[in-house]
């Protein structure tokens, strides 16, 4: 149970708060997480962890000298957005040696991490990702690079942050963090569910008597149920499923992290690591500096897991080497090699990207998505409930909400851009960034990127804007949907709407019909291509788990989209 809260909705803030408050002499607040509170030495090189909140220490509690320069705070158990990100990635690289990005590796994560990186990238901020993928249960040995990340997530962070403190430049600190990740491996298992703020239920169960095997961080359970060996047992079963994967090369030294999830007990977790440790060295082990207690928790889960990194000895280096930060201290950091002056405070507007005001013809283009986010809003709205539903037959039910507060949001921000004198291009970007930072849910991000790269292939427009470039700008929307997502036409997703109206709309245009009439017609193969998707499977998003029951219900993504499409359509004129 989850029992304190004041406000289950702003859970994460108000955590957040009390943190600062805690901290202040080693993190400061910026929009979308957290930074070191000194200003970064010339040239170094920044790390920036993170992912949703519910994980503590992980992800805010290890920013500091030795390991993290900074973290994005996303909501409980939810990616941060691409926005948040951005910020944090931004405040924390005033160095100027670049920036590392690493999370665990999650959809949501890669995609909004992913889009962070060429944002400050075409800033002149050169940037890596690194996702962790520790987790040896989330996927067969040949798809490693599907796994899921854990608690091995604070091998790869605390490697990548200690070489950027000991001066690496910004290839060496990516070198190290994906040999950190390529050599650390981790098992754990599930005891009992965890509880989310303002729930009466836990978010799943474990039987009296029974283990889930390859737990998630995110309320997954595990892959597997058994029934709950003794202590000694499990610790077997850990280090073997572990050890299989043991690296060729292997020099026999290894890091190690009993890791308790956030209701097992650190006196549970030492009958535990008694066995480890025996069976480790009986094997012929040297363990090195090993870690035993909470370092990457899911909320209230019980549940331990077991990282093993195979060091060498530029990885023991990095392993062993101080640390200082909230949630975790190790030997004695030197204070004044890392650390300049107190930062400043940072708002969202000292770290936003200049945006070149709009001519007239750009401004009056501005003006018409104004008018189509209003036609999309109240018909969003009036239809949230039947999207609910739609998503609930297969998915998790939000998608009515998602597109509401998306929209919502998007609206608003495109008003406020308008107001300041924003052009199209620069509405449209204000517009996807409001729209993917509130919306939650994957077709929120797909959303929020789509009317960005709208904006930008339109661009800083002088003249006016042309059939040709709206039907280009859709384009190159569907074209970020589709390589963001990585659904194929067929899939079920929004893309079975989205593609065929963008085939219309351009052959329509380049036939000399005009834009009305063009989208117009679009729109109405949008609506029909939604229904059609009544009949196909879920190849990806949540609703693939229960795909079969999703067959006869047409996706909610798709749905919402030709809807869309259709009240702009007549809100043109068409
Ligand atoms: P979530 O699935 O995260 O709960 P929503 O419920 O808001 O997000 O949206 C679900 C819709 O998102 C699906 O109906 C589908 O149209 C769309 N979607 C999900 N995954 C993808 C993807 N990879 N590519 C394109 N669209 C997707
Ligand atoms: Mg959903």
């Amino acid at each position: 149970m989850t029992h304190l809260y004041d406000d289950p909705t702003t859970f994460m803030e108000d955590a957040l708060a009390g943190f600062l408050d805690l901290y202040p002499q080693y993190v400061t607040g910026v929009p979308g997480g957290v930074v070191r509170a000194q200003e970064p030495s010339e040239g170094k090189v920044a790390v920036v962890v993170g992912g949703g909140s519910g994980h503590y220490p992980a992800f805010c509690g290890v920013v500091g000298p030795g390991f993290a320069d900074g973290a994005v705070v996303g909501n409980i158990f939810t990616s941060p957005s691409t926005l948040d990100a951005y910020h944090v990635g931004k405040a924390a690289a005033s160095g100027g040696g670049g920036l590392l990005f690493s999370t665990g590796n999650y959809a949501g994560d890669v995609m909004n991490f992913d889009l962070a990186k060429e944002r400050l990238e075409a800033e002149g901020i050169p940037t890596r990702n690194v996702y962790v993928t520790d987790d040896v249960a989330s996927a067969p040995v040949e798809d490693a690079h599907k796994r899921r990340g854990i608690a091995g997530d604070f091998v790869v962070f605390k490697v990548a942050g200690a070489a950027a403190d000991d001066g690496c430049d910004l290839d060496e600190v990516e070198r190290l963090a994906r040999k950190a990740n390529d050599r650390t491996r981790t098992m754990g298992v599930g005891l009992d569910g965890c509880t989310m703020p303002g729930e009466d239920d836990k978010l799943f169960h474990v039987p009296a008597g029974k283990m889930g095997v390859g737990l998630g961080i995110h309320g997954e359970p595990g892959i597997a149920e058994e029934d709950l060996p003794r202590a000694s047992e499990l610790a077997e079963l850990l280090v073997d499923r572990v050890l299989a994967e043991e690296p060729e090369g292997s020099t026999k030294r290894v890091g190690a992290i009993l890791n308790g999830l956030g209701a097992t007990k650190y006196e549970e977790l030492f009958v535990v690591w008694t066995t480890v440790a025996r069976l480790l060295r009986e094997r012929g082990f040297t363990i090195v500096e090993p870690e035993c207690g909470e370092l990457v928790t899911s909320l209230d889960m019980a549940g331990i897991s077991l990282t093993l990194v195979f060091l060498d000895d530029e990885l023991e280096g990095y392993w062993t080497a101080p640390a200082d930060t909230p949630a975790y201290r190790k030997g004695s950091v030197a204070g004044a090699k890392q650390s300049g002056p107190r930062r400043a405070e940072l708002t969202e507007d000292d770290l936003k990207a200049e945006v070149s005001p709009g001519s007239e013809a750009s401004k009056a283009a501005a003006a018409q998505v104004v008018t189509a986010l209003e036609a999309m809003e109240k018909a969003i709205a009036d239809a949230e409930s039947d999207l609910a539903k739609m998503d609930s037959v297969a998915g998790d039910g939000d998608h009515g909400r998602g597109m509401v507060k998306g929209v919502t949001n998007a609206l608003a921000a495109a008003k406020d851009a308008a107001q300041e004198g924003a052009g199209v291009a620069g509405l449209l970007g204000a517009a996807g960034d409001a729209w993917a930072g509130k919306a939650g849910g994957t077709s929120g991000v797909l959303w929020g990127a789509a009317l960005r790269s709208g904006g930008e292939s339109i661009g800083d427009v002088t003249g006016e804007v042309t059939p040709e470039m709206v039907a280009a700008a859709v384009r190159a929307a569907a074209d970020r949907m589709s390589s963001l997502g990585k659904a194929e036409p067929g899939d079920k997703t929004m893309l079975d709407a989205l593609l065929p109206f963008v085939d219309t709309l351009e052959s329509e245009v380049s036939g000399g019909t005009s834009l009305a009439d063009a989208w117009g017609k679009a729109a109405q193969v949008a609506v029909t291509k939604a229904q059609e998707t009544a009949d196909l499977t879920p190849k990806v998003g949540r609703a693939r788990p229960l795909a079969e029951r999703s067959v006869g219900t047409p996706d909610p993504g798709a749905t919402s989209l030709a809807m869309c499409a259709r009240v702009v359509g007549e809100a043109l004129g068409g």
